[in-house]
C-alpha cells in the first residue's frame, strides 16, 4: 500500500468561474489561479503524486507556463493517473475534504465525490468529499479562500491489465 497526502488553497475572487472537484458550481465568485483553480483537483494530484513517490503538481504543471494558463485541472489528474499506470499503480480509495466558507458544499459533497469517482475509476464508495465551514475563523471563513485536504491510498495495479504498462524501476 502506497498513502499519499496533499493540501492546496485558492483565493475566491468574483469574475471566475467556480470549478471544484471538476465540476463547474453555480457561484458569483471563483478561485484564482493559473488553470481553472480547482483547489480539490490539486489537492488530488499532489495526493496521487505523493503516493507513488513522484513529487508534486509544481514539478510537472509550474504556474510559470504558459501553456496551463485556463487549464481544466481534470488534464492534471488524468496526467497524474498515467504516471501512476506507468509505475503499475492505480487509486484505490480517496478520503478528502472541502474547507469552504460559501458556498455551501455539504448539498453538493455526494455530486463531488461522484465526479471524482468517475475520473478515478473508483467506485462510489470508494470516494469521499467532505464539507467543512470554518466557523467564520481566518481567510477562509471570511470567505476569501476555499482550501482541500485528500488522502489517497493506491494499489498495485493487476499485471496484464490491457491499460497497463510495464512498471518502471525505481526513479
Ligand atoms: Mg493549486
Amino acid at each position: 500500500m502506497r498513502i499519499g497526502l496533499g493540501f492546496d488553497i485558492h483565493r475566491l475572487v468574483p469574475g471566475r468561474p467556480l470549478f471544484l472537484g471538476g465540476l463547474q458550481l453555480d457561484w458569483p465568485r471563483g478561485l484564482l489561479g493559473h488553470s481553472d483553480g480547482d483547489c480539490l483537483l490539486h489537492a488530488l494530484v499532489d495526493a496521487l503524486l505523493g503516493a507513488a513517490g513522484l513529487g508534486d503538481i509544481g514539478d510537472f504543471f509550474p504556474d510559470t507556463e504558459e501553456r496551463w494558463r485556463g487549464a481544466r485541472s481534470a488534464l492534471f489528474v488524468e496526467a497524474a493517473l498515467a504516471k501512476l499506470r506507468e509505475r503499475g499503480l492505480r487509486p484505490q480509495q480517496v478520503d478528502a475534504t472541502v474547507f469552504a466558507e460559501e458556498p455551501r458544499l455539504g448539498p453538493r459533497k455526494q455530486l463531488l465525490a461522484r465526479n471524482l469517482a468517475g475520473m478515478l475509476g473508483l467506485s462510489a464508495d470508494a470516494v469521499v468529499v467532505k464539507a467543512k465551514t470554518m466557523e467564520g475563523l481566518g481567510a477562509i471563513g471570511a470567505g476569501a479562500a476555499i482550501a482541500a485536504q485528500v488522502l489517497v491510498l493506491l494499489e498495485e495495479a493487476p499485471a496484464g491489465a490491457s491499460s497497463q504498462q510495464p512498471a518502471a524501476g525505481p526513479r
